[in-house]
Protein backbone atom coordinates (compact mmCIF):
# COMPACT_ATOMS: atom_id res chain seq x y z
CA UNK A 1 0.00 0.00 0.00
CA UNK A 2 1.30 3.37 -1.13
CA UNK A 3 -0.50 6.89 0.16
CA UNK A 4 0.63 10.18 -1.62
CA UNK A 5 -1.11 13.71 -1.15
CA UNK A 6 -0.53 16.28 -3.57
CA UNK A 7 -1.87 20.36 -3.50
CA UNK A 8 -2.07 23.32 -6.06
CA UNK A 9 -3.59 26.18 -5.97
CA UNK A 10 -4.42 28.98 -9.00
CA UNK A 11 -5.10 32.51 -8.98
CA UNK A 12 -8.83 33.02 -10.02
CA UNK A 13 -9.06 35.75 -13.19
CA UNK A 14 -12.59 37.38 -15.00
CA UNK A 15 -13.56 35.79 -18.41
CA UNK A 16 -11.90 32.20 -17.47
CA UNK A 17 -13.66 29.21 -17.48
CA UNK A 18 -14.42 27.18 -14.39
CA UNK A 19 -13.72 23.60 -14.96
CA UNK A 20 -13.41 21.56 -11.57
CA UNK A 21 -12.42 17.91 -12.15
CA UNK A 22 -13.34 18.23 -15.86
CA UNK A 23 -17.04 19.85 -15.03
CA UNK A 24 -17.63 23.22 -16.37
CA UNK A 25 -19.82 25.53 -13.29
CA UNK A 26 -21.31 28.37 -13.77
CA UNK A 27 -19.13 31.24 -13.26
CA UNK A 28 -18.16 34.80 -14.78
CA UNK A 29 -14.69 33.99 -13.20
CA UNK A 30 -12.39 31.14 -13.28
CA UNK A 31 -8.87 29.83 -12.64
CA UNK A 32 -5.95 31.10 -14.34
CA UNK A 33 -3.36 28.95 -15.99
CA UNK A 34 -1.20 26.96 -18.57
CA UNK A 35 -3.71 24.05 -19.02
CA UNK A 36 -7.50 24.58 -18.16
CA UNK A 37 -6.20 25.38 -14.46
CA UNK A 38 -8.48 22.49 -12.88
CA UNK A 39 -6.61 22.93 -9.58
CA UNK A 40 -8.09 19.66 -7.74
CA UNK A 41 -7.47 17.27 -10.73
CA UNK A 42 -4.14 18.89 -10.61
CA UNK A 43 -3.49 18.07 -7.01
CA UNK A 44 -5.54 14.78 -7.45
CA UNK A 45 -2.66 13.62 -10.56
CA UNK A 46 0.03 14.37 -7.87
CA UNK A 47 -1.04 12.90 -5.04
CA UNK A 48 -1.24 9.66 -7.66
CA UNK A 49 2.40 10.32 -8.73
CA UNK A 50 3.78 11.06 -5.19
CA UNK A 51 2.27 7.49 -3.82
CA UNK A 52 4.46 6.32 -6.20
CA UNK A 53 7.24 7.97 -5.77
CA UNK A 54 7.29 9.12 -9.55
CA UNK A 55 8.19 13.00 -9.08
CA UNK A 56 5.64 15.91 -10.06
CA UNK A 57 2.88 17.13 -12.17
CA UNK A 58 5.63 19.61 -13.21
CA UNK A 59 8.14 17.11 -14.11
CA UNK A 60 5.64 15.14 -16.22
CA UNK A 61 3.46 17.86 -17.99
CA UNK A 62 5.52 20.77 -17.85
CA UNK A 63 3.73 24.18 -17.73
CA UNK A 64 6.09 25.72 -21.14
CA UNK A 65 5.37 23.09 -23.15
CA UNK A 66 2.63 23.77 -25.44
CA UNK A 67 1.33 20.03 -26.03
CA UNK A 68 -0.36 21.26 -22.57
CA UNK A 69 -1.56 24.64 -23.78
CA UNK A 70 -5.37 25.20 -22.63
CA UNK A 71 -5.06 21.26 -22.26
CA UNK A 72 -8.12 19.13 -20.46
CA UNK A 73 -6.42 18.17 -17.22
CA UNK A 74 -8.65 14.75 -17.27
CA UNK A 75 -6.22 14.06 -20.26
CA UNK A 76 -3.40 15.14 -17.99
CA UNK A 77 -4.61 12.77 -15.10
CA UNK A 78 -5.03 9.75 -17.52
CA UNK A 79 -1.63 9.92 -18.38
CA UNK A 80 0.07 10.38 -15.00
CA UNK A 81 -2.38 7.37 -13.93
CA UNK A 82 -1.42 5.50 -17.03
CA UNK A 83 2.43 5.61 -15.50
CA UNK A 84 1.15 4.69 -12.31
CA UNK A 85 -0.20 1.33 -13.53
CA UNK A 86 2.61 1.25 -15.15
CA UNK A 87 4.60 1.09 -12.45
CA UNK A 88 2.88 -1.45 -10.85
CA UNK A 89 0.16 0.19 -8.76
CA UNK A 90 -3.51 0.48 -8.94
CA UNK A 91 -5.65 3.09 -7.12
CA UNK A 92 -7.88 1.85 -3.77
CA UNK A 93 -9.21 5.16 -3.45
CA UNK A 94 -8.94 9.00 -3.55
CA UNK A 95 -10.29 12.33 -1.46
CA UNK A 96 -9.82 15.60 -2.91
CA UNK A 97 -10.80 18.92 -1.01
CA UNK A 98 -11.56 21.71 -2.70
CA UNK A 99 -11.35 25.15 -1.12
CA UNK A 100 -13.32 28.20 -2.63
CA UNK A 101 -15.41 30.88 -1.40
CA UNK A 102 -17.72 31.07 -4.40
CA UNK A 103 -19.87 29.96 -6.39
CA UNK A 104 -21.20 27.28 -4.17
CA UNK A 105 -20.28 23.54 -5.24
CA UNK A 106 -22.45 21.08 -3.18
CA UNK A 107 -24.55 20.74 -6.61
CA UNK A 108 -21.47 19.98 -8.77
CA UNK A 109 -20.07 17.04 -6.49
CA UNK A 110 -21.55 14.22 -7.97
CA UNK A 111 -20.60 14.78 -11.82
CA UNK A 112 -17.42 15.79 -10.30
CA UNK A 113 -16.78 11.88 -8.95
CA UNK A 114 -18.22 10.23 -12.14
CA UNK A 115 -15.88 12.80 -14.01
CA UNK A 116 -12.94 11.79 -12.42
CA UNK A 117 -13.84 7.78 -12.18
CA UNK A 118 -14.62 7.94 -15.90
CA UNK A 119 -11.00 9.56 -16.30
CA UNK A 120 -9.14 6.97 -14.16
CA UNK A 121 -11.47 4.08 -14.96
CA UNK A 122 -12.64 2.96 -11.84
CA UNK A 123 -15.49 3.25 -9.69
CA UNK A 124 -16.96 6.46 -8.33
CA UNK A 125 -16.89 4.94 -5.12
CA UNK A 126 -13.55 5.19 -4.77
CA UNK A 127 -13.66 8.78 -5.52
CA UNK A 128 -14.42 11.59 -2.49
CA UNK A 129 -15.05 15.55 -3.47
CA UNK A 130 -15.43 17.20 -0.77
CA UNK A 131 -15.59 21.38 -1.03
CA UNK A 132 -15.11 23.76 1.68
CA UNK A 133 -14.66 27.89 2.18
CA UNK A 134 -12.16 29.05 4.67
CA UNK A 135 -14.58 31.36 6.08
CA UNK A 136 -13.49 34.17 3.96
CA UNK A 137 -10.01 34.47 5.36
CA UNK A 138 -6.83 34.10 3.25
CA UNK A 139 -6.41 33.86 -0.81
CA UNK A 140 -9.05 31.94 -0.91
CA UNK A 141 -11.36 33.85 1.52
CA UNK A 142 -10.76 36.81 -0.17
CA UNK A 143 -11.45 35.30 -4.10
CA UNK A 144 -8.22 36.05 -5.00
CA UNK A 145 -7.55 31.95 -5.74
CA UNK A 146 -8.71 28.56 -5.49
CA UNK A 147 -6.89 25.62 -3.73
CA UNK A 148 -7.14 21.54 -3.62
CA UNK A 149 -6.38 19.14 -1.72
CA UNK A 150 -5.50 15.23 -2.24
CA UNK A 151 -4.58 11.97 -0.66
CA UNK A 152 -4.25 9.10 -2.94
CA UNK A 153 -4.60 5.45 -1.41
CA UNK A 154 -2.89 2.81 -3.93
CA UNK A 155 -1.80 -1.03 -3.80
MG1 LIG B 1 -2.12 23.57 -11.32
Amino acid sequence: MRIGHGYDAHRLAAGRDMILCGVKIPSDFGPEGHSDADAPLHALTDALLGAAALGDIGRHFPDGDEKWRGADSREILAEAYGKVRAAGYELVNADITIILQTPRLAEYIEPMRQSIAAALGCDAGQISVKATTEERMGFTGSGEGIAAHAVVLLR
